[in-house]
């Protein structure tokens, strides 16, 4: 009854459980990874959960890296490393709070040295609800009750658990339809 894909889906269902409540209490945002002008989120809050990747659209300036380090804060570098974090902030409005996949972009802005430039960023996500993940995840299991449920039910009739012939007055323990094992009734 209790086997590896019930065990695992049992394991699932708690995880999922456990991040759908914990996103209400301590929200978090990760960084998956970050690249010269692109970088890939993860943030669990609010009941949701939400991947996304930012990417730099031109302009930047010639011989400048935008490096994105949180959704919000971008680090602008030289292309040789040698300089410099500077400010670096978006305007515009934020992305549409659709489940499902969506993109937008935001226009932003950062300066260097004294001098402002402005760039795009393009947003590209996918959102989800938290709340179905420890149902879904949960199938296996009600599924494995259901049926253990049936196969009891039937033995406890007099019926062959596999195939629910009738078995009444069997004496070989061998289900004359199917050829399973008779399981005991104790
Ligand atoms: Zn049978």
């Amino acid at each position: 009854m209790f086997n590896g894909f019930v065990l695992v889906s049992l394991v699932l269902c708690l995880a999922a459980s456990t991040m759908w409540v914990s996103s209400y209490r301590l929200p978090k945002t990760w960084l998956i990874t970050s690249r010269p002008d692109r970088a890939m989120f993860a943030s669990s809050k609010n009941g949701e959960l939400r991947f996304w990747e930012q990417k730099i659209l031109q302009p930047v300036p010639l011989g400048l890296v935008v490096k994105l380090q949180t959704p919000d804060v971008g680090v602008v570098t030289s292309a040789d490393g040698s300089s410099a974090v500077t400010n670096y902030w978006m305007t515009g409005p934020l992305i549409a709070e659709q489940y499902g996949m969506s993109s937008d972009v935001r226009p932003g802005a950062f300066s260097i040295n004294g001098q402002h430039s402005q760039f795009v960023l393009l947003r590209r996500q996918l959102l989800l609800p938290w709340w179905p993940l420890p149902f879904v995840s949960a199938l296996p299991i009600v599924f494995a009750i259901a049926m253990w449920a049936v196969r009891r039910r039937r033995t406890k009739v007099g019926h062959c658990a596999a195939c629910y012939y009738n078995l009444t007055g069997n004496v070989s323990g061998v289900c004359p339809e199917c050829g399973k094992p008779i399981a005991s009734k104790a």
